[in-house]
């Protein structure tokens, strides 16, 4: 790589992305706060805005991790709708479902341990689907994007929320900085382990840039694919449409 960090072969990358998360769970939304400074939640909240969910709405939550947008998603549903959060990995279910249940979101909420590669729903299940910071540790992220495709109901919409190429003149050398010196530190330092923070850093610098990855999204079948860059491009979000 231009950094010079090893490159994860395909192989190894599920089971490598399996126990960063499993290692980061309990440590997961302390560190989402400190890493961004707060401002993946702005992010998460432009995404929710975006969805455009209505009461009643069957709404799918890819890789809903500890249920961020899954908390938002299903108060925006009420209680006649419906919304899934789906998760490879059983530990940050575990939280998220706990988190949850505290916030007293119970009743429109089921939690799916399923691989975004391979969803457990049929065709035309879904109003809207979202995906936040999931996609990029995807070993076939295009296979994720047909199967988004598959569940949406003709009509649905898909928001994918995931840091992208700072596009702000002068954000890059600073982006940089942060990322390859502050933030493996910072993992280190909280949940002590820098190697998933490090190896975190390397996935946001390998994924597809913003028009690459809408590129992407048009092959999986989305129509009237847009984004938006959130903080300079440090996060962009994707939104399409099944039609
Ligand atoms: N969406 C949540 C958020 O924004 O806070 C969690 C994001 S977290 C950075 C990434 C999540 O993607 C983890 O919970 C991880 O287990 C999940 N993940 C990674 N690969 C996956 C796959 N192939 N299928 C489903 N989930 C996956």
């Amino acid at each position: 790589t231009h950094f010079g960090f090893r490159e994860v072969p395909e192989s190894e990358k599920a089971t490598l992305v399996g126990q960063v998360f499993q290692s980061v769970a309990g440590k997961y939304d302390l560190m989402n706060d400190l890493m961004s400074l707060g401002i993946h939640r702005l992010w998460k909240r432009f995404t929710i805005d975006q969805a455009r969910v209505r009461p009643g709405y069957q709404v799918l939550d890819v890789a809903g991790g500890t249920g961020d947008l899954g908390a938002a998603l299903a108060e925006r549903v009420g209680p006649g709708g419906r919304v899934v959060i789906s998760d490879i990995n059983p530990a940050m279910l575990e939280v998220g479902r706990n988190r949850l249940a505290d916030k007293g979101i119970v009743g429109n909420v089921e939690f799916v341990e399923a691989d975004a590669e391979r969803l457990p729903f049929p065709d035309d299940s879904f109003d809207v689907a979202t995906l936040a910071f999931g996609i990029r540790n995807m070993t076939h992220p295009d296979q994720a994007l047909h199967e988004l495709y598959r569940v949406l109901k003709p009509g649905g919409r898909v928001l994918i929320l995931e840091f992208s190429h700072p596009t702000w003149p002068g954000v890059g050398p600073v982006y940089d900085l942060y990322s390859f010196h502050v933030l493996p530190r910072l993992g280190q330092w909280v949940a002590g382990d820098r190697d998933s923070y490090q190896y975190l850093v390397e996935s946001i610098r390998r994924f597809p840039d913003q028009e690459t990855f809408k590129g992407m999204m048009e092959t999986a079948g989305f129509d009237l694919v847009e984004y938006f860059n959130l903080s300079g491009g440090i996060v962009a979000l994707h939104k399409g449409i099944k039609i």
